[in-house]
């Protein structure tokens, strides 16, 4: 069923990158034989899951978005840009190889943001990811295939990746829950870098218990990713559904600044009432270094990214232009002139300049500095509260075509994810656009509704 709706919604909707309709259908057989002869069967046993394509998968080509990761088109009159052309990796990452263990069919690899770099799926080689709900609209980046496969129902749950909002803001703009975890609980081995101190994986799901159970598959100590933290997963999927009442809830005043829609800007304040009206106790707390965030988190990044993006130089993975004249590095800046798509080449140079010499101490050594503050701020507020609830992006999902003049719009948008990211704190990003207004019933109640329109959606 996954495999047909993919191949109905995916001409229309860019969220599949590739599909391994075979594999898939192999694996789904196989734990189907499992059922048959009564052996136990996994949490995600026949649960179609599709992946960022970041993710290195042992049986699908991996492109990470980027023609650096394609070889050559042979001079047949085939396309240029053809992800099934992509890097093959030799190896399963490990959230990968924890699904797999976990019963679930992998049907392909999800469109991205070239490298993870960006916040609308525009930046990816080869096509954007459009939004189910309006599909003149961008569904988010840089995980937006995965957030589209989700939110059209292609499969019930995907895996993304997050540096500064990644999951969190394509959720948001598709209706769908998003999970950035805690750095250091997903093992990011596997996964093509982008910036080492920021990436995690983590789940896209209809709702926070589905993002829960995958969550609670791939988290865990992986001795193979060096941050990896050596401690035990919770059972997150039995923890849904507890009463939330008497939960301290912080709203930090200053997402709430010039900038934010007005739409946005109720639903959040509804969600809050919603959240009142469940016996929670909402109260302002202040994070006064928000405003650096995107400075900082733009030199720390690109930082991270100029030397994670140095391994592709045409000798080791995908593409590689003329090495015809012996000529090494003329060969290196062909292949990446002609590999790297504009928003990596200027995060490439941004990157280079902040850690260059004389540069280093007035931008990197600052960044990290301001880093450390805003990790402070949030120490301070949960003296005080047990969570804090913000909006994810202070609008709703833009036209295509309407920020790609402008990286430095596109930059800004990215204020209210960028400072988890930075702090190292885990971030769900979870539907409050029909919020229960204070005399309404549950938040159950809104559940169904929103599914109702999800399903709507769908047949739509
Ligand atoms: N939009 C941010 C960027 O472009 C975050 C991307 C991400 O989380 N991978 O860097």
């Amino acid at each position: 069923a996954a495999l047909d709706r993919i191949q109905s919604r995916n001409p229309a909707l860019g969220a599949f990158l590739t599909v391994q309709g075979d594999t898939a259908l192999a694996a789904a057989r196989a734990v189907d034989a499992q059922r048959t002869r009564g052996e136990p069967l996994g949490p995600l046993a026949g649960v179609p899951i599709g992946l960022k394509d970041a993710l290195c998968s042992a049986d699908a080509p991996a492109t990470a978005g980027s023609l650096v990761l394609t070889r050559k088109a042979p001079r047949d009159g085939s396309p240029e840009r053809d992800p099934e052309r992509g890097y093959r990796p030799p190896y399963d990452a490990t959230v990968v190889a924890r699904l797999r263990a976990a019963g679930a069919i992998l049907p392909g690899k999800c469109n991205m943001d070239e490298f993870a770099m960006g916040s609308s799926n525009e930046n990816s080689a080869f096509f954007p990811a459009r939004n189910p709900w309006d599909s003149e609209r961008t569904p988010g980046g840089s995980s937006g295939g995965s957030a589209v496969a989700v939110a059209a129902g292609m499969t019930p749950g995907a895996l993304g990746s997050d540096t500064g909002g990644s999951i969190r803001q394509p959720a948001a703009l598709t209706g769908v829950v998003g999970v950035k975890p805690t750095y250091g609980r997903v093992s990011r081995y596997g996964l093509i870098a982008f910036a080492s101190s920021l990436d995690q994986i983590g789940p896209f799901a209809a709702d926070v218990r589905g993002a829960a159970r995958l969550l609670e598959v791939i988290a865990g100590h992986d001795p193979r990713d060096a941050t990896s933290l050596p401690v035990a997963v919770d059972a997150y999927e039995a923890a849904c559904g507890r009463d939330v009442a008497g939960l301290r809830i912080g709203v930090p005043e200053e997402y709430f600044a010039e900038g934010i829609e007005p739409g946005v800007d109720a639903a959040v304040r509804r969600a809050l009432d919603g959240l009142r009206g469940l016996g929670c106790e909402v109260r302002p707390v202040h994070l006064p270094h928000t405003r650096h965030a995107v400075a900082a988190y733009y030199i720390v990044a690109t930082a991270e990214a100029s030397s994670n993006l140095a391994r592709f130089d045409g000798v080791r993975f995908g593409l590689r232009e003329d090495a015809s004249q012996g000529d090494l590095r003329g060969m290196y800046g062909k292949t990446r002139g002609a590999g790297f798509g504009p928003e990596v080449k200027r995060r490439i140079m941004l990157g280079t300049y902040v850690l260059s010499a004389g540069y280093y101490d007035a931008y990197y050594l600052r960044a990290q500095k301001v880093r450390t503050l805003i990790q402070r701020d949030f120490d301070a507020a949960f003296r005080k509260v047990d969570l804090i609830a913000a909006p994810v992006s202070p609008t709703t999902a833009f036209r295509l075509g309407d920020r790609t003049d402008d990286p430095l719009a596109m930059y800004l948008a990215d204020v209210y994810t960028l400072p988890a990211s930075l702090a190292g704190l885990p971030a769900l990003s979870v539907p409050c656009g029909l919020a229960p207004a204070p005399d309404a019933p549950t938040a159950s109640a809104t559940r169904s509704v929103i599914s109702s329109l999800i399903d709507s959606a769908i047949a739509k």
